[in-house]
């Protein structure tokens, strides 16, 4: 009954800092939707030196016991919210701090404690206490096994009921100068400083400067560093406490001449209040017992509204309402932020996919997206969507680029011999050169396509000595013929020419397919999130996929078995002319030099001349240069049709456009005959996903909810 009693107190000490204004009631609805589990609202703080009365304070504020006194002295911060809720009661719980490893986290975080009301609490405290510092790993005399001295992590003391109100305060602890061997260290004196800092940087926290009347506040130091991240002093007030411990008059007067503003003002003042003392009654009815000083000299003399709890109560009203106005706009920022943020993780995640529906659904979605982009990837469309920033999806210019070396190193190097030069027919391409640098492929990305696509991307450069080459057939199949090329002659010469065509061939094709391959795994990756379906689609896709890669090989190593294996054939006319082209070339350089005939002709040879000149050479010698151009006109119109055809068919058709296209395997269509069973598979979610999910999307509606507020 006695608890109930002083339940009730407290509960109106809380409730006098109620601010009626409409921002405050705002930010009252905020924390109701427990948004300040995500950014940190409008906020007390007290800060000061150890044991300078902050702990005291926030109890006489708010009427909520705090741990105080010398051998409690504050060890971690402390934060106390309010929350309204159609229950009542007290939960305890602890946040971990910004470095905390997971290991720790996980620790503290598993620590919940509810009480029913602050009655409860009280009695209840040194135990909570002694877990929390257990937990957090702080040492003190009933946990000596604890390693450090203070903690990052936050005691959160959160107080719900139907009829609280809003208001946060935090307790830090205190700064303090000099180490005490074996207790503190200077690691922990910076720490603290952080902690500190940490808080009152935060434009939406009131500093409360905590001063003891009984020590020269020109030894504090916490109001330099107030003013350091509160410049215009707009939020720092000073809270002078323990004004019963001062006994001599001259401190007294010193003490006035503060309040008074006489001595180094502050611009929001300083307010004079008197705690529990360690020996003062338990009982918040002694408040207003120990109050009672204030109307003795000199204290009775200060202005009222500078003089005790009440006082001060009124001024944190109007304070938190200042302060939550200028406030607004930042949450307004943060949460707007924090919703996009959250929008983007839901998205990752995808849609719900618990049913066959949901599963198809969002497969069928994952698909469709996919073809859009391979679509465009293909067309060269790259302004619709900017996953092309990502070069690696460029497919079709990828697959252009490949196809240059291709038709380059086709045209320098795929000759077994060197052809001869003639000045005129010789094309620049024709000198072998080496082919430019391809691209460093990286086969061991792709371990699915190692069997499959070459791992020798080099080319041996054409060899010399065509003519003695060309010999050895001419006398190995020479017949009774007279004069034109046999049939037999050139078929073995141009296989003999053309053993490269199938390895350079295989580079190309292989090109090709490790593009399409990479476009595929990088597509897949923009257009499915989640990580979990992403793996196991992919293992769904992977054999089809290597089987349409074969297929294209297969295709164009048929057409280089048809090219270099058949009789060699062709009504390509550029055949005859080119010909044509190489006799009279060659009729030319068999002429020599002429003689000077007129300026306008230059030199000339006479007429008479031409039977001699020709009629020098041997039956071989001609046969021999007659195969070698044959050779060369047919190679060359041969090698134009090869390329082309490898191009159309084993790339174009069978990897990018035919219906057989390992692009268009993943469809929609793909997705509506999977069964059930290898849906769920693919499709299906685990819990952790589903619990995330739910998460997630409690996130997002709060932060909607709190911009609706807002
Ligand atoms: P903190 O370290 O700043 O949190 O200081 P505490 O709130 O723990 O206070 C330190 C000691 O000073 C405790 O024993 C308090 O009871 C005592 N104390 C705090 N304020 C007053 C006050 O106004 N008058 C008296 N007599 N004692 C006080
Ligand atoms: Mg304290």
């Amino acid at each position: 009954m006695a608890s109930n009693v002083k339940e009730e107190k407290s509960d109106e000490a809380g409730r006098n800092i109620l601010i009626s204004h409409d921002r405050l009631y705002k930010i009252d609805q905020l924390r109701e939707r427990n948004i300040g589990k995500y950014l940190p609202l409008p906020q007390l703080v007290a800060v000061g030196d150890q044991s300078s009365g902050k702990s005291s304070l926030l109890e006489t504020v708010t009427g909520i016991p705090f741990p105080r006194g010398q051998e409690l002295c504050t060890r971690y911060a402390t934060q106390i919210t309010h929350r309204r809720d159609n229950d009542s009661f007290i939960s305890i719980s602890i946040i971990s701090g910004p470095q905390a490893l997971a290991e720790h986290k996980v620790h503290v975080e598993t620590y919940y404690r509810q009480v029913n009301d602050t009655a409860q609490l009280q009695a209840e405290f040194a135990d909570i206490l002694d877990e929390v510092n257990t937990r957090m790993g702080i040492r003190t005399p009933n946990s000596p096994e604890g390693q450090h001295t203070f903690s990052e992590d936050v005691l959160k003391i959160e107080k719900c009921g139907p009829n609280e109100d809003y208001l946060t305060v935090i307790d830090v602890p205190g700064i303090f100068r000099t180490t005490t061997e074996g207790i503190t260290t200077e690691k922990d004196k910076s720490m603290v400083l952080d902690m500190v800092i940490k808080y009152i940087k935060d434009p939406r926290t009131i500093i409360l400067a905590v001063l003891p009347c009984n020590v020269d506040v020109a030894t504090q130091e916490i109001l330099a560093l107030a003013e350091k991240y509160d410049k215009k002093g707009e939020r720092t007030l000073g809270v002078l406490t323990k004004p019963d411990l001062v006994k001599e008059r001259s401190a007294k007067a010193s003490v006035c001449a503060l309040v008074r503003g006489k001595r180094k003002p502050l611009n929001l003042g300083y307010y004079i209040v008197r705690n529990r003392g360690g020996d003062d009654d338990e009982d918040d009815s002694e408040l207003f017992k120990r109050e009672d000083m204030f109307r003795q000299e000199p204290w009775r003399d200060l202005p009222d509204g500078q003089v005790g709890v009440g006082a001060l109560r009124e001024r944190l009203q109007d304070l938190l309402g200042e302060i939550t106005d200028q406030a607004f706009p930042i949450i307004r920022t943060e949460i707007r932020d924090m919703l996009a943020e959250t929008q983007s993780a839901l998205d990752t995640l995808g849609a719900s996919r618990k049913t066959d529906r949901e599963q198809r659904q969002y497969l069928a979605t994952v698909a469709g997206k996919f073809q859009g982009l391979m679509r465009a990837a293909v067309d060269a469309d790259y302004s619709c969507n900017k996953a092309f920033d990502d070069g690696e999806l460029r497919l079709i210019t990828t697959i252009v680029n490949h196809t240059e070396w291709f038709d380059r190193t086709f045209r320098r190097s795929s000759q077994t011999y060197q052809f001869l030069k003639q000045t005129e027919l010789t094309d620049d391409d024709e000198v072998f050169e080496e082919p430019s640098a391809l691209e460093k492929i990286d086969t061991a990305a792709f371990p699915e396509l190692i069997r499959l696509v070459v791992d020798d991307w080099s080319t041996e450069p054409p060899m010399h000595g065509i003519m003695a080459w060309i010999e050895t057939i001419h006398h190995d199949f020479r017949g009774i013929t007279l004069g034109t090329v046999s049939p037999a002659m050139l078929s073995s010469a141009f296989r003999g020419q053309s053993v490269k065509w199938g390895a350079i061939t295989k580079q190309y094709v292989s090109l090709a397919i490790l593009a399409v391959h990479r476009f595929i795994i990088k597509a897949l990756q923009k257009v499915c999130h989640c990580q979990v379906v992403l793996q196991r689609l992919f293992a769904a896709l992977v054999a089809q996929l290597l089987a349409s890669y074969e297929s294209a090989l297969e295709q164009a190593m048929l057409l280089v078995e048809v090219e270099t294996q058949r009789k060699p054939y062709t009504l390509n006319h550029y055949f005859n002319s080119n010909m044509q082209k190489v006799r009279g070339l060659r009729m030319r350089d068999q002429m020599g030099s002429g003689v000077p005939g007129s300026p306008s002709l230059g030199l000339v040879i006479p007429v008479k001349d031409i039977a001699g000149k020709i009629k020098n050479k041997s039956n071989a010698e001609y046969m021999r240069e007659e195969i070698h151009d044959t050779l060369r006109a047919y190679y060359k119109v041969a090698g134009k049709r090869f390329v082309d055809y490898i191009y159309y068919l084993a790339v174009d058709h069978c990897l990018l456009s035919g219906p057989d296209s390992p692009l268009l395997l993943f469809s929609e269509k793909w997705v509506l005959e999977l069964d059930d069973k290898r849906l769920a598979s693919i499709a299906g979610e685990n819990q952790q996903i589903t619990n995330r999910r739910a998460k997630l999307e409690k996130k997002v509606q709060d932060l909607k909810e709190a911009i609706d507020i807002l």
